[in-house]
Formats: C-alpha cells, structure tokens, sequence
C-alpha cells in the first residue's frame, strides 16, 4: 500500500518511507491511499485471538512491506511483560453498557505506551528498508507523558539514541521523576529554563537548522522525532478500538454487528482519529465523543465547523490535553475535503490561527463526531462520585470523558453501549486524583492513594524517589542544539 501526504496526493510513498520520514515534505501528514475493509468473518477470527494477534493482524493490512512474520516478532517484543495485564488493553464493565478500555498497563502507565512501543521496531526495520545508512536521534520535547514513553520505547534500541527536553518547572513532581531518572545507554534528559513552548520552539529550531543537519550526518547521525504526527505512531493505535469491540463480544454484551459508542478524552486528535480508521475499517460504531477540558476548541469546531485557537490557554488538571492545535486534525480534513481544501485550511490556521470547513463538511463531522466538554471542578467530582459508589478509580483525564458520556447520553437519549478510552492510571496523576477525593497536600500521594484504594502502587512508579537521579541538567534555551552535538558525541 502506498502513502501520500494530506496536502498533495499526487506523490506516492512506501510505509517504510512514511515511518522514516515522520512528516512529509511539504509539512503534511502522510495518509494510506486506501482503507483496507475488515469484514464480519474477520472481525470473528480476531476475537478469537490475543491482543498481540489482533495487533500483527491489523498493522499487517497497511504495511505489505513487512512480512507476517516481521510484524509478529514486533508485536512479541512492544506488548509482553513490559506491561502489567496480560491483556495489554483491557476492558473493564462498569455496568451493562458501559466499560473502560484501559490503555494505561504499560510501562509509563499512559496511553502513549501502545504506540510509542510500537514504534520503535517499526522505525528501525523502515530503515533498514529504506537503505538508511545512518543512525536515528530522537529528539523530543515534552509537557510530560510523551517525553517518558518515548524514553521508554527506546531505550537500548541498537541503532538509536533519544534525548528529551521538559519545561523546568512545567511537568509534574512523578513526571519528572521518571524521566530523570531513566534507564538505558542510549538516552539523554535535560530541563529547559523556560515553559513548554520555550522547550518545543527550540526542539523545532534543532529541527530546522540545515548546517546542524549536515554536520550530525558527516557523523553518521540525523534527527527524527517521536510525536503523534508519524504514521508509525497512529496505527498501533488502530488496533485497540477493535480489540475493546472484541472484548463486548467477547463478554455476551453485544453480537458482531451490534454498533458501539467510544467516548475519548483528546488532545492532538491521534488517539480518537484512530477510532475514525477503525470505523473506516468496518468496525461497527455508531459515533465517537471527543471529550475536551477546558481547552475545548475541538468541542467547538464539531459543533460550528469553525477551527478558531485565538483564544486563552488553560492549564488543567488533564494537562495531556491542555492543547489548541490538534496536529492529527488534518488527517480528518484530508479524508472529508481532500489535498487542496486540506492544504488551504493549514495555511490559514498558519497565518491567522483560525478556519472553518463548509456545510457539507460539517455535516460529515457531525454524522460521526459528538462533542462536549467539562472543567476541571466537574472532572473531580466525576472521580469522587464513581469511586464512592462503585470503588472504580479513574485519572483525570479519562473523567473528563466519563463526564461528558454521560452530558452525552442525558442529552442525546442514546443509550448505546459505550467504551469510555481510559488513558492514563490514576496513579500518574496522584495529587489530583487525591484532591478530587477529597485530600489535599498529602506528603506522598502515591502511598496515600493506594492507601485509599486499596490498590498496590503501579511497579513503574513505585520507588520512583529512591531511584538515582541520572539526569539533573538543566539548561538555557540558547544551549539546546550543544546539548545535542555533545550527546551525540562518541
Ligand atoms: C496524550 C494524552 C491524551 C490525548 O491524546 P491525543 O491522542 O493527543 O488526543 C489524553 N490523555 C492522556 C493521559 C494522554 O497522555
């Protein structure tokens, strides 16, 4: 199958190519020409499997590159013990038609885990494909889970080396915790004095520097970057909605053809984008809530067309979700508009901040997309209202989608079986996840909230304050691009 950008479909790309590239040459996202068709019986033989299975299965219809077997060997080495359920992705039933799909059993206890293990091996073996001489940086800045799930994915992965910036002061206290103190030969961390823009404007000036490029390949090395934008990030992602579908099944709760609800909490527009793809693939959904904080300029654009981040950022309590241009929003334009409209829309969100698609568009958006959101109060209340009646725990990032599931369904009257996509452990967001409970400024909010619980601290965060301190850096913006040369030295 072959890849085009979204802002020209003219040129064709291999997926190797699209995966070694990460974004296309002319700025846009790389696209599948075409949507590979899942049909009931295969829908069948893939609840009969294992999530790994399901996995090799799925990724193998966009990447006839790689061999069956290849995408088996990758599957055995991103989702194994690495992750803490056997399941990797499993559903929990809440009630009769409602349950979480929790994507948070990996080793950073996010969501960004299912693909930022993936990718890894998908990069490297494009590579290989594409004749890449040279050796891979990955350079990333991060307001918190990528950065770590990135040092996760590859770390002592032959081949590559990955250095991550954060904001001083702009991640949380378990944040930066597990990334200054990571693991693995190949990795660098550093803090940038500064927010996250000033982290992310020097991450894209590296990017940009032309003379700094060819210097690293007169080294053997060039820069790649690890966000949501790489094709090699978004179709791992693919794969849950259809094992979440499975598992209803699976559990009697619905027959194959019976359509579901996914409610996702969202940010870049990656994670519930890959939902769009499942349902273009055949699965049976009826609709998808994209659920917003306060930043809910995506809630706007579903349900006006008009795309407007001229307007005030808000730093939440979900702050993996704290963003107003959702990158992976062109993919969804692309799919509606097509190469030309899509091109037109980024150029005015590049000079004015705003655009807004046609009725016809909107009404596409509409016939798939619902869309709402909640503040931060409302989100600790819906922690402390399902914990106390049901002793589930959820993060604060996916109450916000269980808010406005239930916005949703009061509203609509829809009472389809839903899965809310749970994207974060409760752990990863202690101290607000406590404070919605009803206790502030604890000492330790990890051991209270087990306390609370009932519930063993997740492995990946438990002793994160004992562990060394392999990277406590930190740096000027003005300094980034040495930090860079020197770790790539020797
Ligand atoms: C990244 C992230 C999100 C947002 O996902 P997108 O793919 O950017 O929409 C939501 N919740 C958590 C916990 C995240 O880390």
């Amino acid at each position: 199958m072959k890849y085009f950008s979204t802002r020209n479909d003219k040129q064709t790309f291999t997926a190797s190519q699209a995966i070694a590239m990460g974004i296309a040459p002319d700025g846009g996202l790389f696209v599948p020409e075409h949507i590979p068709q899942v049909d009931h019986e295969t829908l069948r033989a893939l609840c009969a499997m294992d999530y790994r299975a399901r996995s090799a299965k799925l990724m193998k219809l966009y990447l006839d590159e790689f061999s069956q077997e290849e995408l088996e060997g990758f599957v055995r080495a991103a989702y194994a013990g690495n992750f803490d359920d056997p399941a990797i992705a499993p559903t929990h039933f809440l009630n009769e038609n409602t349950a979480f799909l929790e994507l948070w059993h990996g080793p950073t206890c996010a969501f960004k885990d299912m693909a930022l293990q993936m990718l890894p091996h998908l990069l490297t073996a494009s590579l290989k494909k594409t004749g890449e001489k040279r050796k891979v940086c990955i350079l990333v800045a991060t307001s918190g889970d990528t950065g770590k799930a990135a040092l996760e994915g590859f770390r002592d992965v032959d081949g590559t080396r990955i250095f991550v910036f954060y904001p001083d002061g702009g991640v949380s206290r378990i944040q930066r915790l597990q990334m200054v103190t990571q693991a693995g030969e190949n990795v660098g961390v550093c803090a940038v004095k500064g927010n996250f823009d000033d982290a992310q404007t020097g991450v894209k000036r590296i990017f940009g520097d032309a003379a700094f490029a060819e210097e690293l390949s007169g080294r053997g090395w060039f820069l790649s970057s690890a966000n949501s934008i790489n094709w090699g990030r978004l179709l791992p992602q693919i794969v849950y909605y259809f094992s979440a579908y499975c598992d209803y099944v699976n559990a009697g709760r619905i027959q194959v053809g019976d359509k579901l609800v996914f409610c996702v909490p969202t940010g870049n527009f990656g994670n519930i984008l890959a939902g769009w793809f499942a349902r273009a693939m055949g699965l049976p959904v009826a609709r998808f809530v994209c659920a917003s904080n306060a930043n809910n300029v995506l809630t706007d654009f579903i349900n006006t067309g008009v795309y407007d981040k001229n307007r005030p950022f808000h730093t939440t309590i979900s702050p993996s979700m704290d963003i107003l241009v959702s990158s992976n929003l062109e993919r969804l334009l692309y799919q509606l508009t097509g190469d030309a409209e899509t091109r037109s829309y980024m150029e005015q969100l590049n000079r004015e901040g705003r655009y807004s698609v046609g009725p016809a568009a909107v009404q596409q958006i509409q016939a798939t997309f619902s869309a709402g959101f909640c503040g931060d109060a409302e989100t600790g209340e819906a922690i402390a209202a399902l914990f106390a009646e049901t002793h589930y725990l959820m993060d604060t990032h996916t109450a916000v989608a269980f808010k406005v599931l239930a916005d949703y369904r009061r509203q609509s009257g829809d009472q389809t079986p839903a899965v809310i996509v749970s994207t974060a452990s409760p752990f990863k967001f202690a101290a607000d996840v406590l404070a919605a409970l009803g206790e502030k400024g604890t000492e330790n909010p990890l051991t209270a909230l087990a306390a609370k619980a009932s519930r063993p601290i997740p492995a990946p965060l438990s002793g994160l304050e004992e562990r060394p301190v392999r990277f406590p850096e930190v740096t000027e913006r003005e300094s980034m691009r040495r930090i860079v040369s020197d770790f790539l030295e020797g």
